[in-house]
């Protein structure tokens, strides 16, 4: 079984093969019991690399929308087909009271809760609720242990689930030099760490790929820009998806592809009141990313291509965000939110291809909080949601309604406080299964990280 799945995820844009496989189980020779499968993904010990997916916003209901649009109901996401599956909790904390529970986290205290295992509240990023003080991540420990390090995102690289890894702010406004209006006391010049984008160079992470170049063309207290920073520490800069051709193993790479956020994949019209599009149910745009910018699974591929070694020690530890899932859901914005899905989806598959050949490898699939979307009912005059509301035409041709109803219109949309899903295969991969805490990622990546296998283990 085992051997089956991986042989499955090693064929590359097999997306709709899986789905007609899947829709068959049961249905012809599988009798569907997956005991021997499940038995044969435990596996203890540690972890060579660990490959950390987050689809930001990314819960149940948007990896349904995702997969129902693309390939029905009854196919397969790559990201559906890691072995062992469970849920984990994302509740923030109270910044005057930690005791009491935020329901409702933001990327930058869950962020905080899956990189250094401690609650914080909405906003921190990996500093304590209160008394600001600096909480280790598991980058950290990851570098400490001889591991080398990848953070790669859709997002600004600045921004909080990227940030969480390697930077120490009370907000996480305080992305660049001159950013720092709530984060006084973390001014250099204050005798603080600086701003996220100067820690993320400080730090010295391997490989940072993402948006956000303005963050990084601000002057810092001491004079120059961050980006000169970054040359002076050693880093190649590529701002376009072809230069990065260029970046070779042992140097540091940032490369940094969009002003502010990257591009979406996908396009479309944002939902509205009833009757909105009801009636006349639109396709969605695919295919918009400007060919300068690299997609997600092209900047994970890279990744691991500058962060795998070949000879005996640790490997690397790569964090992988589709950041921009959450931001379409803000935005009511379906098609921008299933592309995101599909691009994030993408991007695993890279990942799994690589623990393909490299069976010591920790790959984690999650996201960070629940989001708004809910696929509804068909809508009628009489019956109709009351918030905002888009039908799409599914590639099957079977129409799906999404609905947004945690704010207003022309409001963006809100997080919800649901448990989100959480997947996994490889070393650890068995502490995923039931119900967890988002602060239990930081203790199965330290396991995993904890002491580094020799190559012959493998
Ligand atoms: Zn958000």
């Amino acid at each position: 079984m085992n051997d089956r799945f991986a042989a499955g995820v090693a064929t590359v844009g097999c997306l709709l093969l899986v789905a007609v496989a899947m829709r068959n189980r049961g249905v012809g020779g599988d009798d569907g019991d997956r005991t021997e499968a499940v038995r044969a993904a435990l596996r203890g010990g540690t972890a060579r690399n660990v490959i950390l997916f987050i689809g930001d916003g990314m819960g149940d209901s948007e990896i349904t929308a995702a997969r129902n649009y693309a390939v029905g109901p009854g196919g397969r996401l790559a990201l559906d087909t890691l072995p062992l599956t469970g849920a984990y909790t994302t509740y923030s904390v109270d910044e005057r009271n930690p005791e009491l529970p935020d329901f409702v986290t933001d990327s930058a205290a869950s962020g905080t809760a899956w990189a250094t295992g401690h609650k914080t509240s909405n906003g921190r990023i990996s500093t304590s609720p209160g008394d600001d003080r600096d909480l280790p991540t598991i980058l950290e420990l990851a570098q400490r242990r001889g591991y080398r390090t990848g953070n790669v995102t859709t997002a600004e690289l600045t921004d909080a689930t990227p940030a969480v890894l390697a930077a120490h702010v009370a907000n996480r406004s305080c992305q660049g030099p001159a950013d720092m209006e709530r984060c006084p006391q973390d001014r250099k010049s204050a005798g603080g760490p600086g701003s996220i984008a100067e820690q993320l160079i400080d730090h010295g992470v391997d490989v940072l790929m993402g948006g956000g170049y303005a963050r990084f063309d601000q002057t810092t207290d001491a004079g120059p820009i961050a980006l000169q920073q970054a040359i002076a520490a050693g880093y190649r800069i590529v701002t376009a998806a072809s230069g990065l051709e260029y970046a070779q193993p042992g140097r540091r790479l940032l490369g940094l592809f969009a002003p502010g956020n990257m591009t979406i994949e996908w396009r479309g019209d944002e939902a509205l009141p009833y009757p909105s599009n009801v009636r006349t149910p639109q396709v969605c745009k695919e295919d918009q990313r400007p060919v300068n910018e690299p997609s997600l699974a092209e900047m994970t591929a890279k990744a691991i291509a500058l962060l795998a070694t070949t000879g005996d020690g640790p490997g690397f530890f790569l964090q992988v965000e589709g950041a921009s899932i959450d931001k379409q859901d803000h935005a009511a914005n379906p098609c921008g939110q299933i592309g995101e899905t599909i691009a994030f989806d993408r991007a695993v598959r890279i990942g799994l291809d690589f623990a393909t050949d490299h069976r010591d490898t920790l790959i984690i699939v999650t996201a960070d909080h629940g989001h708004t979307s809910q696929i509804v009912g068909t809508p009628t005059d009489a019956d109709h949601p009351t918030g905002l509301i888009s039908t799409l035409r599914t590639r099957s041709g079977a129409p799906m309604t999404l609905s947004y109803g945690t704010n207003r219109f022309h409001r963006a949309q809100d997080h919800t406080g649901t448990q989100v899903r959480i997947a996994a295969q490889g070393p650890q991969a068995a502490n995923v299964v039931g119900v967890i805490d988002q602060t239990d990622v930081f203790r199965i990546l330290d396991r995993a990280l904890a002491t580094p296998r020799r190559r012959s283990d493998q």
